[in-house]
């Protein structure tokens, strides 16, 4: 059973890798995007790490509602309401239990995954974090590490994409042979799941 204290090491190891990939992330922002990605997502996760210090949610719902609502008050960027709403959603899900399986988490992922879906728009092959997302979300039932595979395999499927929404799309065709950067910092969080889980 996944306790809060495990959604806790997700966020940590999220945050951790996040810093960590900054400056490849905003890299991969560059040629497709304004080069922020990643501090984008470095100033959220670390007000993220911040608050759950502070407030020390109970419950894994608890946790990942918090987190979410600090991305989305944190990051200006596309991302930052897309990825708080995943957070947001998938906890609202996991509701106030205290501890949650991992198909209760498979299962609340989905939702958080559709959510973001709803919000942004985006299908899958449009280039966008959902290709790294819904494969993860799809091979949960199978193990956290075989999510987290399938996300970076996803990340790296999006190169030859033509990106069909966010910042991207409006290079047409010119956003063909570039990695999706909001698709690999995906491949990066399911990564701190599968970690969190060793
Ligand atoms: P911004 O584009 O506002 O600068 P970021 O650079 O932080 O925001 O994030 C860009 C990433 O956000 C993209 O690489 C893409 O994966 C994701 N993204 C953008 N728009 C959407 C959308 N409508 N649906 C899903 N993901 C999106
Ligand atoms: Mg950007
Ligand atoms: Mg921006």
């Amino acid at each position: 059973m996944l306790d809060a204290d495990f959604f806790r090491r997700w966020l940590t190891a999220a945050t951790a890798a996040v810093d960590r990939e900054a400056a490849r992330l905003t890299e991969l922002d560059s040629p497709i995007g304004d080069a922020d990605h990643g501090s984008n997502l470095q100033r959220g996760f670390v007000a993220v790490s911040a608050v759950l210090e502070k407030e020390a949610p109970a419950t894994p719902g608890g946790v990942l509602t918090l987190a979410g609502r600090q991305l989305i008050s944190t990051v200006g960027g596309a991302s930052g309401p897309l990825y708080g709403t995943l957070l947001r959603r998938t906890g609202k899900a996991l509701g106030d239990a205290p501890e949650v399986s991992g198909a209760e988490l498979a299962a609340a992922l989905r939702i958080g995954v559709d959510a973001v879906m709803t919000l942004g728009g985006a299908a899958p092959g449009d280039k966008t974090m959902i290709d790294a997302l819904v494969p993860a979300v799809d091979a949960l039932g199978t193990s956290f590490d075989a999510a987290a595979t399938a996300a970076e395999q996803g990340a790296l499927a999006t190169t030859p994409m033509q990106a069909r929404k966010g910042r991207a799309s409006y290079l047409g065709e010119r956003s063909i042979g570039h990695q999706d950067p909001g698709a690999t910092s995906s491949a990066l969080l399911i990564g701190a799941l599968a970690e969190a889980a060793r």
